[in-house]
């Protein structure tokens, strides 16, 4: 009786483990489908949250985050749905709606007389596609704007292989006025020869060290090395993921040059960002320094 129920077991486990595996390939393959459409029918959104300047506390750049709201599953992250699309051939179409829709809100931005950049996540997968540049340089031109406000967010995973091709999307990217930020910076693998070799304009020190400031000195020496770096190549240095006061003093102490974060201010759908983006111009920038300016 026992040998049988263990047999009787094992089957039900793997009869378990077989629907888990269906429903994550069922939900994959939906995901992937209903993607196409979201995109087809403008059902995608893009939130935007700021990067502020630690100097003088002006919006560097505004970060394009993209956001969808799935009938069924609900809100997904763009984490998931980026690879997905990654995997299933949907990425540059993705990437250009994001690019389109970006610059678009740029451009509204730019006629409010709010002058700063847009800064688009762009995915390796569309860097290494041919023609990148030129259908980037074909959406400014249909939207009406120069790539000087136009931030690159790329992750270095992409220079491992494919050094010649990244040395001319970059040079492209730079023609049009745009610049390059390296996000997440220090969680990959070559980043110290893809600063040297690439000259990002700016590096975006990751979340996972800037949580860990006030609690860590491995961390907080890490976050020094990379901003006596950027300084030394002449790189502006954005810490990512900055929620709470602490952090940013630390980082301000260290001459860090921007901070993006839930403290500043959370993604923001287009209005809002604009809402906020026009109470910053007045007044919401000098609140926000205030409380730096007494303790420092
Ligand atoms: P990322 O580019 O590193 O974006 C920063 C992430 O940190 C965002 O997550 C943002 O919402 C989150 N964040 C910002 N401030 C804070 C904070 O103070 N605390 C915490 N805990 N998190 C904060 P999100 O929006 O979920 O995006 C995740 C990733 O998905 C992005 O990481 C980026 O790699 C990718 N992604 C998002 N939009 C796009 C896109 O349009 N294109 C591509 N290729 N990737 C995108
Ligand atoms: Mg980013
Ligand atoms: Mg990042
Ligand atoms: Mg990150």
């Amino acid at each position: 009786i026992a040998m049988y129920e263990a047999k009787n077991q094992g089957r039900n486990r793997w009869r378990i483990f077989e629907s888990a595996m269906t429903e994550r390939i069922t939900r994959t393959a939906v995901i992937e489908a209903d993607l196409r459409e979201a995109i087809y029918n403008n059902d995608l959104l893009l939130y935007y949250q700021p990067q502020v300047c630690l100097l003088d506390y002006h919006v560097l750049g505004m970060e394009a985050l993209l956001r969808w709201n799935h009938p069924v599953f609900g809100w997904i992250s763009p984490a998931e749905f980026v690879r997905l699309a990654e995997s299933s051939g949907s990425m540059s179409d993705l990437g250009e709606w994001v690019l389109r829709t970006a610059t678009t809100q740029m451009k509204d931005w730019l006629a409010l007389g709010i002058d700063t950049r847009v800064s688009v996540n762009i995915s390796s997968v569309q860097v290494c596609q041919p023609g990148f540049t030129a259908v980037l340089r074909g959406i400014l031109h249909d939207v009406g704007l120069t790539g000087d406000h136009l931030t690159c967010e790329l992750t270095e995973s992409i220079a491992f292989s494919q050094t010649e091709l990244v040395e001319t999307v970059f040079r492209e990217l730079r023609e049009t006025g745009a610049i390059i930020a390296v996000d997440d910076f220090g969680t990959g693998f070559s980043s110290l020869s893809y600063l040297t070799r690439f000259r990002p304009e700016q590096v975006k020190i990751d979340r996972s060290f800037v949580q860990k400031l006030g609690y860590s000195k491995d961390d907080e020496e890490i976050v020094r090395a990379i901003i006596d770096m950027g300084r030394i190549l002449n790189m502006k240095t954005i810490a990512e993921g900055v929620e709470n006061r602490e952090q940013v003093q630390i980082l301000r102490a260290r001459g860090c040059d921007a901070v993006q974060g839930y403290y500043v201010a959370r993604p923001m759908t287009g209005p809002e960002a604009t809402a906020w983006l026009l109470d910053w111009q007045n007044g919401g920038s000098k609140r926000f320094s205030a409380q730096f300016l007494v303790c420092d």
